[in-house]
């Protein structure tokens, strides 16, 4: 039976296979016995590989073993945990800061806390699949609005007299298409209607904002109607998510978050690499102005060649192809040509803007990103042949 719907899905060009990488994830990996450009990796800062980052996780690991051992609530909470909330807490400006396994764990236990209160939440229409499953499970009523579309959210909220208060739930930087979340504009739609805004800055954490505090920072925001989730997992270069805010919903979430309460604790040795990587997002700013310069050296040259990137404004830069198909054949395309950054197709992204994403990392050279565009100016022809 699995069969038969594997083979559709391949008929369809979207079956989706896993790919092996023999060595650690840096701007070139060794992949199928050679070495591959890697274009695809969220690894911003490159701190994965950081030496004081992977010297912090190592002292950490023998002092504290491998694993936590058990919930944060019952043995689980260790010094590097405790560490860690107090950083992330200053590093965003906030009073208090949770620590959950994975940010998709945050995600889910952060909706379902504040749904408690708010049983309606509209999202963006092209939010994160995890704030997606967050909602559901939250068993609040879910309404959509238009991608980055706040007048259409503020109309679907006056359609009530008075509005009620609700949940308002975006992503920072969108994770398939790299552009922002109008913030400012929900955070006053927050304000007039007492709801509270969620933003999930997987991909802003260490990357936007002049201090690369995130996206919040990047609009000049603060205030109570705010709360930001983010990840340890991507500029950060290790593994986790976590929430920041005020004290008593950070205590509150202690107490009711069941993703972080029936889930066993991130391993001492990632949260203390989480501590060495924010001590370098703040020692060494150089880090992130080369991610920007290469950034805009992607996003000028894709633009110039006539490709379309779907307005991106972060170091995610899609290439947009549109069938399914013809992506897989130019991501197929790319890879002959040593650089590895996969068709993302439905349903990842909405039928019809299957793409090339393209993800810049501070490891990365000029010279590579110049590569890169060479082989896309040979392909374009392709693209065009394709899109005819
Ligand atoms: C990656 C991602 C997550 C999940 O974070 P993990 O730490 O990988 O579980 C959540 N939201 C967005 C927008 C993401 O891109």
């Amino acid at each position: 039976m699995y069969q038969i719907r594997l083979d559709d899905l391949n008929r369809r060009s979207l079956l989706r296979k896993l790919r092996i990488i023999d060595s650690a994830t840096g701007p070139e990996v060794r992949m199928d016995g050679r070495m591959i450009l890697l274009l695809s990796s969220n690894n911003y800062l490159g701190l994965a590989t950081h030496p004081k980052v992977v010297e912090a996780a190592a002292q950490a690991l023998r002092r504290y073993g491998v694993g936590a051992g058990a919930s944060r609530v019952t043995a689980g909470t260790l010094r590097p945990h405790a560490e860690l909330e107090a950083r992330l807490a200053a590093f965003k400006h906030t009073e208090s800061a949770l620590v959950f396994s994975t940010g998709y764990h945050a995600n889910l236990g952060l909706i379902q806390t504040l749904a408690e209160d708010k049983r309606v939440i509209y999202t963006d229409r092209l939010c994160h699949a995890s704030l997606i499953d967050a909602c559901r499970l939250s068993k609040a009523t879910l309404r959509v609005f238009r991608h980055r579309d706040a007048a259409q959210l503020a109309s679907l909220l006056a359609r009530k007299q008075p509005p009620a208060p609700a949940l308002i739930v975006t992503d920072g930087v969108f994770s398939m298409d790299g552009d922002l979340a109008p913030l400012p504009e929900l955070v006053k739609i927050a304000e007039q209607t007492g709801s509270t805004v969620v933003v999930d800055d997987a991909h802003g954490t260490g990357v936007m904002g002049p201090e690369g505090r995130g996206t919040a920072e990047h609009f000049g925001l603060t205030g109570g109607s705010l709360v930001q989730m983010g990840t340890l997992s991507k500029a950060l270069g290790g593994f986790g998510g976590f929430v920041v805010g005020p004290r008593t919903l950070i205590d509150y979430l202690v107490n009711r978050a069941r993703s972080f309460l029936y889930t066993t604790a991130l391993p001492p040795a990632i949260a203390a690499a989480a501590v060495a990587a924010l001590d370098v997002v703040e020692s060494e700013p150089e880090r992130r102005e080369t991610l920007w310069q290469l950034t805009r050296r992607l996003q000028n040259g894709a633009h110039s060649l006539g490709y379309d990137t779907l307005g991106s404004q972060s170091p995610i830069v899609p290439i947009l192809i549109g069938d399914a198909g013809k992506a897989l054949k130019m991501g197929a395309r790319l890879l002959e040509h040593g650089i590895y950054a996969p068709a993302i197709r439905p349903p990842t992204v909405p039928e019809g803007t299957s793409r090339l994403r393209m993800s810049v990392t501070a490891a990365h050279t000029p010279q590579q990103i110049d590569d890169v565009l060479g082989v896309l100016e040979k392909l374009r022809a392709e693209v065009r042949a394709e899109k005819a």
